[in-house]
């Protein structure tokens, strides 16, 4: 979608009448709070029926569901959506359950920059847009016959660690790879995990200042990932592997953490760099992203993937974090969002954080 479609759809927008719209799924509950604090109608789009557990929490239920037959078909139903003056907010449910092209050409106005799903996705394309950026990434093994540590070997559009494995000998990889996937491998970077909460605003400049607009850290989080995480409950992975049990990486939830605070430089300098070089390739990442890294004993981080939108692992901060707390108080991404579609509407800049 054009710039020129997205200032043409938004013309025909009552925009005293914005309605924030989501998905029901993923981080849903705290997207429509924040919208809810700011001031906003919330609309949720669900499959089939109204999710029922959203009665137990009015503070994140959406004023109005919108049942569709299936997420696939959400295009169907631009122009009644349009007409509730519908701007989307995607999470990686969302474009998951829509799939890449019909997100691509959802005729809706979406908030961030769309065009970044084609870096992102690609993970040739995303180790391009990292490293060009001066970001350090997991070593990749191309041949796997020169395996002499840790890999993980990942399964290309596996989405939440599915099918992950990790092989320290070739014949570990030989063993338990499906060579009828496409996969790549990766160095098993051995240190702390820290998913990085970041916010980038190209119209506003009261934070760490960029060439254009300001970025800010949000929160971070772990996540929890069944079974690695607890699997040493029953013994070591070696032992276990002996048996046949092999440890997966499929994420149940996100746990809050905090860093130590020399790490910040480094973090706003990832940040900044990751953002001003999306600025030269494809116009920007707006809004949410997340570095998904690990800290090495000796300090330095690797980056193992950029998730350029709302991630969950934000969801143990609806009413605020460590960092956004210093920021305001009360502050979940989720507001934050928000906040940025009501300050570009008072100055007519929609269409610059939404595509
Ligand atoms: P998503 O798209 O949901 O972020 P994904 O399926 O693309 O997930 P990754 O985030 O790349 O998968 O990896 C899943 C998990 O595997 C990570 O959360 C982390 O625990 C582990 N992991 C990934 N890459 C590495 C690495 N190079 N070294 C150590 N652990 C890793």
């Amino acid at each position: 979608m054009t710039q020129f479609d997205i200032k043409k759809m938004l013309a025909g927008y009552d925009k005293k009448n914005l309605t924030i719209a989501t998905v029901c799924s993923h981080s849903s509950l705290q997207i429509f709070n924040g919208a809810r604090k700011e001031g906003f109608k919330t609309l949720g789009i669900s499959v089939g029926e109204e999710k029922r557990f959203y009665d137990a929490f009015p503070l994140g239920r959406p004023d109005e569901f919108f049942i569709v037959d299936s997420y696939k078909d959400i295009s169907r139903y631009a122009s009644e959506l349009q007409e509730k003056n519908v701007i989307v907010i995607p999470h990686g449910s969302f474009v998951e359950y829509l799939g890449a092209k019909n997100f691509l050409k959802l005729n809706l106005p979406t908030f961030g920059n769309r065009k970044v799903l084609l870096w992102e996705s690609d993970r040739k394309r995303e180790r391009q847009w990292l490293e060009s950026a001066g970001l350090t990434m997991p070593r990749e093994i191309k041949d796997p016959t020169k395996i002499d540590k840790p890999v993980i070997v990942k399964y290309h559009g596996a989405k939440g660690g599915k099918g992950f494995f990790i092989a320290k000998t070739y014949d570990e990889f030989i063993k338990r790879v499906d060579k009828d996937k496409p996969y790549i491998i990766q160095e098993f970077v051995m240190g702390t995990r820290y998913y990085l909460h970041y916010f980038y605003s190209p119209i506003q400049n009261n934070a760490y200042k960029l060439s254009k607009g300001s970025l800010q850290l949000l929160s971070m989080d772990r996540r929890d990932e069944t079974t690695i995480d607890e699997v040493q409950r029953l013994g070591s992975i070696a032992e276990l592997e002996e048996i046949g049990i092999h440890p997966t990486f499929v994420v149940t939830g996100n746990i809050p953490i905090v860093m130590r605070e020399s790490l910040l430089p480094e973090v706003f300098r990832m940040g900044a760099a990751v953002v001003e070089k999306s600025l030269e390739l494809f116009g920007g990442v707006i809004g949410s992203f997340c570095l998904e890294t690990v800290v090495t004993e000796e300090l330095k981080f690797k980056v193992f993937e950029i998730s350029a939108r709302i991630v969950a692992g934000t969801n143990p901060y609806i009413s605020g974090s460590p960092y956004s707390e210093l920021i305001q108080p009360d502050l979940s991404t989720g507001r934050r969002i928000a906040q940025e579609i009501k300050y570009a509407n008072k100055r007519g800049l929609l269409h610059e954080i939404l595509s």
